[in-house]
């Protein structure tokens, strides 16, 4: 059933106060199988291009992501979604603010074609959500009504809609170019064909594929194992045998780039002194390196001198690693939106990766099971031996 899914709340989502309200007043309990895979990666502030048929929710989950992320003292516009038809965005409007029902001072407004742009202009006054058709969207910020400034999410609803042959393509372009450079991307739609994908690369960085069918994983073309190690009671010894179990990794699978996450920084310097004495060229960026040095790594990866880039999360956001195809978490990470963005590197759409978490017996394993739970992923064990076609 696409509306039911297990037995998840929305209370497990960790959202906010307010908007869990409103979604229990709005009458939804718990959330659909989209919304459960779409709304914990939207919350990340991943850019998700979002699949599914029509009537399983898709709405919810924009407007979930953009009330748990509002910040109703400013008075800017924080939110832009762009509808390709009049009534589509005043359905959404409706949705928007029965979720924000608690979100208290929530101005949300639509803007469509059709209607007096005085109206408008008053409702720019304040308005934390713009909901409308792209020709009057683009009409606003032309005539300097409407504010892009602020806008730290952009949401094409029914995006294969909006992006057809001789349909919005030019209004959307201009005003893509009018947004921020920094800001969160949604692309929700029911199908998702070839020019769509084509335009999407456009605006989007590192999209993650959502999508309904349980058998694709939420990042499409992205596996997900995990390696039970020894718990050791020397943190060396640990270590030790991680490295040892990621040199195997790498002698099996044959994979193009790879990203190491490590927990410990001071542990990233000495993975990539002893890949490098294996005859594995990896660089290591740490935040005790300058920018300088940083950049430099990052060079070394993009021009692909290096094979293995070992980082902390201090230092992997940003990191733009088109070619990679393996990440390991040497380490499990603290929380599941940092294995999120971990995993991410590898889980671009077009692409197949693999993602290898090391964990420990015990409380590290503990750990990797709740993230699995928590963001609903399919993490199997990493099979022994590993099969060479693994990747
Ligand atoms: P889509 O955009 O995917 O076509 P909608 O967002 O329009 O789907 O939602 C379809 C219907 O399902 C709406 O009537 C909506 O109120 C209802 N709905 C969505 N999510 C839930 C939920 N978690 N619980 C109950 N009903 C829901
Ligand atoms: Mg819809």
């Amino acid at each position: 059933d696409v509306l039911l899914s297990e037995n998840i709340e929305f209370s497990s989502l960790l959202l906010s106060e307010p908007v869990l309200k409103g979604l229990t007043s709005a009458g939804f309990q718990k959330p659909s199988p989209i919304q459960l895979k779409a709304i914990p990666l939207g919350r990340c502030g991943l850019d998700l291009i979002v699949q599914a048929k029509s009537g399983t929710g898709k709405t919810c989950v924009f407007a979930t992501v953009a009330l748990d992320a509002l910040i109703p003292e400013n008075t800017g516009t924080q939110v832009l979604v762009l509808a390709p038809t009049r009534e589509i965005a005043v359905q959404i409007h409706a949705v928007v603010m029965a979720i924000g029902s608690a979100v208290e001072g929530l101005e949300c407004h639509v803007f469509i074609g059709g209607t007096p742009v005085s109206q408008d202009k008053t409702h720019l006054k304040k308005c934390h959500i713009a909901v409308g058709s792209p020709g009057r969207i683009k009409q606003l910020i032309e005539m300097g009504l409407l504010t892009t400034a602020s806008i730290r999410l952009f949401v094409l609803d029914e995006a294969d809609k909006l992006m057809e042959e001789g349909s919005f393509q030019e209004q959307i372009n201009w005003i893509f170019s009018s947004l921020p450079v920094n800001k969160q991307m949604l692309a929700l739609s029911a199908t998702y064909p070839e020019f769509l994908a084509q335009q999407l690369t456009h605006y989007m960085r590192d999209p993650t594929f959502v999508r309904l069918n349980p058998s694709d994983p939420g990042l499409i073309g992205l596996r997900q194992y995990y390696r039970l190690v020894a718990s050791h009671a020397l943190v060396h010894k640990v270590f030790e045998e991680k490295v040892h179990q990621l040199l195997q990794l790498y002698s099996r699978v044959p994979f193009n780039q790879s990203l190491v996450f490590s927990n410990l920084h001071s542990r990233a310097q000495q993975l990539a002194d002893i890949l490098c004495s294996k005859g594995l060229p990896a660089v290591c960026i740490s935040s005790s390196l300058t920018q300088d040095q940083r950049l430099d790594a990052m060079s070394k990866l993009k021009r692909y001198q290096c094979r293995v880039l070992i980082s902390t999360d201090l230092t992997s956001r940003g990191i733009d690693a088109e070619k990679v195809n393996l990440v390991v978490n040497l380490d499990v990470p603290q929380d599941w939106e940092t294995y999120m963005h971990r995993i991410g590197r590898a889980g671009r759409f077009g692409t197949h990766g693999v993602a290898v978490t090391y964990c420990c017996h015990g409380e590290e394993e503990n750990k990797m099971m709740m993230i699995a739970q928590k963001c609903s992923l399919n993490i199997a064990p990493l099979p022994d031996p590993i099969p060479a076609d693994l990747m």
